[in-house]
């Protein structure tokens, strides 16, 4: 099958001809129909993913039509299903609580496994997928693997974000949009920052009530005041020092911060307000995936007509553009997610 092969970090990708993976026991193969490109998988070709190394099959927010089912799997061919991108196992202390996405042992096809960034790719543990929706597209589909999934985490399980209230988006990514296309559903009063003035454009036409450019520093004073006194919940959607901070900064007093953007290699340690956090009465939540039981909640809102997430979707790419996709995000990029359609060339 083809698939795209990390030969050297910075470097474009091999589109090599390996091997068909191996059916799992407890899982399917999948004939991959869309995979996302994600921050994550720049991470990894940077090499500043601790568990990306050279000869890695990137891609983990996939989805797929399964052409194999193991013995013991719940699913048979033919089923067209989604997959969150931490696989748990379901027994652990942490999945018997109901968080598999802190499950004491993951599986994470696309970083410590081959991923979908191929024709094919093998999901052990089948029991952390979900059944795509009749009508919902596979491009669309793949995004909830990774960005739309942390961004419903984030906001209801975290956030615990109210009708009403202000939420702050900071950066426009995939997981930013996300938050923001979900944040409106839910019901609250969006504001998004960037630098990039074609995303706070594209934001603002999906329903952002401000969007603000972020790249005079400013952007924590101005959420502040055109809130009346900071954003209630604030998402910080890249991972940087500079989102962090302005994050924390735009928040009114007990207003709650939510990491949900990476911060890793030379960003993994950041100086943190802690004095804002003590004098403001400030909540900062971490926020990584999703467990595996949100799904029906989410894909039940998607259901119901209650959101459209597909202006999230920019493009669809060939196997062959990922590399380019890749390096897109070393920089200020467009707006929207690219996500693999073809992967025959
Ligand atoms: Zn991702
Ligand atoms: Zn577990």
């Amino acid at each position: 099958m083809r698939a795209a092969v990390l030969s050297g970090y910075n470097e474009p990708l091999s589109i090599e001809n390996v091997p068909e993976p191996a059916c799992p026991e407890d899982g399917v193969v999948l004939k991959v129909l869309a995979c996302g490109v994600c921050r994550s998988d720049w991470h990894g070709w940077t090499g500043e993913h601790p568990r990306i190394k050279p000869g890695q099959i990137g891609g983990h927010e996939y989805c797929g039509e399964v052409v194999a089912a193991g013995p013991v799997a719940q699913y048979a061919t033919g089923d067209r299903l989604i997959a969150p991108f931490i696989l748990a196992c379901g027994a652990c202390a942490n999945c018997r609580a109901g968080e598999s996405n802190t499950c004491l042992d993951q599986r994470l096809p696309g970083f410590t496994e081959p991923g979908a960034f191929a024709e094919f790719v093998a999901v052990p543990r089948d029991h952390n997928l979900a059944r795509l929706p009749e009508d919902m597209m596979p491009t669309l589909a793949a995004a909830l693997g990774c960005r739309v999934t942390t961004a419903w985490h984030a906001l209801t399980d975290r956030a615990a974000l109210q009708p009403g209230e202000w939420l702050a988006i900071h950066g426009t990514g995939g997981i930013g949009l996300s938050a923001m296309l979900l944040g409106i559903a839910l019901g609250a009063r969006v504001i998004v920052t960037d630098v990039v003035e074609e995303k706070l454009t594209h934001a603002k036409a999906l329903g952002a009530e401000h969007a603000i450019d972020a790249s005079d520093g400013g952007s924590a004073k101005r959420i502040r005041e055109v809130t009346g006194g900071g954003a209630h919940v604030s998402v910080e959607a890249l991972g940087f020092p500079v989102t962090q901070s302005a994050s924390l900064a735009c928040l009114r007093p007990l207003g709650r911060h939510v990491q949900v953007g990476m911060p890793i290699g030379h960003h993994a340690v950041q100086e943190v307000d802690l004095n804002a956090v003590y004098m403001q009465n400030l909540a900062i939540f971490g926020s990584r995936g999703m467990p595996v039981h949100r799904y029906p909640s989410l894909l039940s809102l998607i259901e119901a007509g209650r959101v459209d997430l597909s202006p999230i979707v920019a493009r669809e790419v060939k196997l062959s553009d990922t590399s380019a996709e890749l390096a897109a995000f070393n920089g200020p990029n467009q707006p929207g997610i690219a996500v693999i359609t073809d992967f025959t060339a």
